[in-house]
């Protein structure tokens, strides 16, 4: 078995997913015995490449051309194949992007491989690896074992594993020029979609209280917006919240939303789904209510609160407004 992790770049700027990836796999030919090497597609991408022969890989593989310039399914699905096979890798690990979900699929169908998507952990059972995925937003761990010869794919969530044990070393820059022809590419990129500018910058609070599900009705929010008032914090939410447009999108905290490192996070009638802790589990100090004592929050949080928020918080903000 050898390992290929395939970075993201866009305008020649690193997703950060891809260094949990990049991690993850340097982990995995540890534990596997084998080596990892990493591809980067683009065009103009040698200082990325060269950024990459810094880290422990047994090889870097700089894909270079100018149907690669902008991303498109087909170019990045037949550009891929051709660096599989010149890696001769068996398994390829990609950061589950909305770009990764888009094409891998398509990669995988037309080698007829597997593909195992939204990867959260593995562990090596008799030298046999097994990935851990979950079903059912959440409420279900699944075990995944690849029973076809590799190359296979798995595509890794975000927070999954630890961008900053990525290990520093020396590898050689490989130049692969794809053989890519403009008609087979379908589609054409437009303009790319821009985010209006964020009003809250939740990635730069100190304090903030996020509330979930367990508010119940959009009229309740008052209740914890007054007790995020009274701490000075900012007032964020988990996406069922966002989703049913109880509070805008931009308090969203997870991994379809901010990510967030203040000194204290206070979850409110949150469960503590994994999507959701990806977002928020840098906080220094995790506080959670939840009247559910078994709620997957208190797995992460400092302090405790097991009882309804409808009779904690109102306590709270009397407490605070007193002090
Ligand atoms: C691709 C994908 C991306 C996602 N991205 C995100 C994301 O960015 N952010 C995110 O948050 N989620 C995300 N999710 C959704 C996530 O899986 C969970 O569904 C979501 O986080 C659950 O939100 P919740 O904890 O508010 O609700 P629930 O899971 O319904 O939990 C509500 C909690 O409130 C408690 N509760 C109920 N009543 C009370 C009460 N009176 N007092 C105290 N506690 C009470 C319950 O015990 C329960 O634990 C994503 C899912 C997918 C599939």
């Amino acid at each position: 078995m050898s390992i290929l992790v395939v970075m993201e770049q866009r305008g020649g700027e690193w997703n950060r997913m891809s260094w949990e990836t990049l991690a993850a796999a340097q982990q995995l030919a540890g534990e596997l015995n084998t080596t990892a090497s990493a591809a980067v597609l683009g065009q103009g991408i040698d200082a990325l490449a060269a950024e990459l022969g810094g880290k422990q890989l047994a090889k870097v593989y700089a894909v270079n051309h100018e149907l690669l310039k902008e991303y498109t399914p087909d170019a990045y699905a037949a550009a891929l194949r051709q660096t599989v096979a010149i890696s001769g890798a068996t398994l390829v690990l990609f950061p589950h992007t909305y770009q990764v979900r888009d094409y891998l699929p398509k990669l995988a169908t037309s080698l007829g491989k597997v593909a195992v998507s939204d990867v959260i952990s593995h562990r090596v059972e008799n030298g046999q690896l097994v990935l851990v995925r979950q079903l059912f937003q959440g409420k279900v761990n699944a075990d995944t074992r690849f029973a076809v010869d590799g190359p296979n794919f798995a595509s890794l969530q975000a927070g999954a594993y630890r961008a900053d044990l990525v290990k520093a070393g020396a590898a050689a820059v490989e130049k692969v020029a794809p053989e890519l022809q403009a008609t087979e590419i379908r589609t054409k990129p437009e303009d790319r979609f821009r985010e209006s500018a964020r009003a809250v910058d939740l990635g730069a609070a100190e304090l903030i209280v996020a509330v979930g599900r367990g508010i119940k009705e959009s009229e309740n929010i008052a209740l914890v917006q007054e007790l995020a008032t009274a701490m000075g914090a900012e007032l964020a939410a988990s996406r069922p919240i966002c989703d049913a447009g109880w509070l805008p999108m931009e308090r969203q905290v997870g991994s379809s939303g901010q990510t967030v490192a203040p000194k204290m996070y206070m979850a409110i009638g949150i469960s503590g789904a994994i999507q959701h802790l990806v977002g928020m589990k840098g906080a220094r100090t995790i506080v959670a209510i939840n009247k559910d004592a078994n709620a997957p929050i208190f797995e992460v949080a400092d302090y405790g609160i097991v009882g309804d928020l409808f009779e904690v918080v109102p306590e709270l903000i009397a407490a605070f407004k007193q002090r």
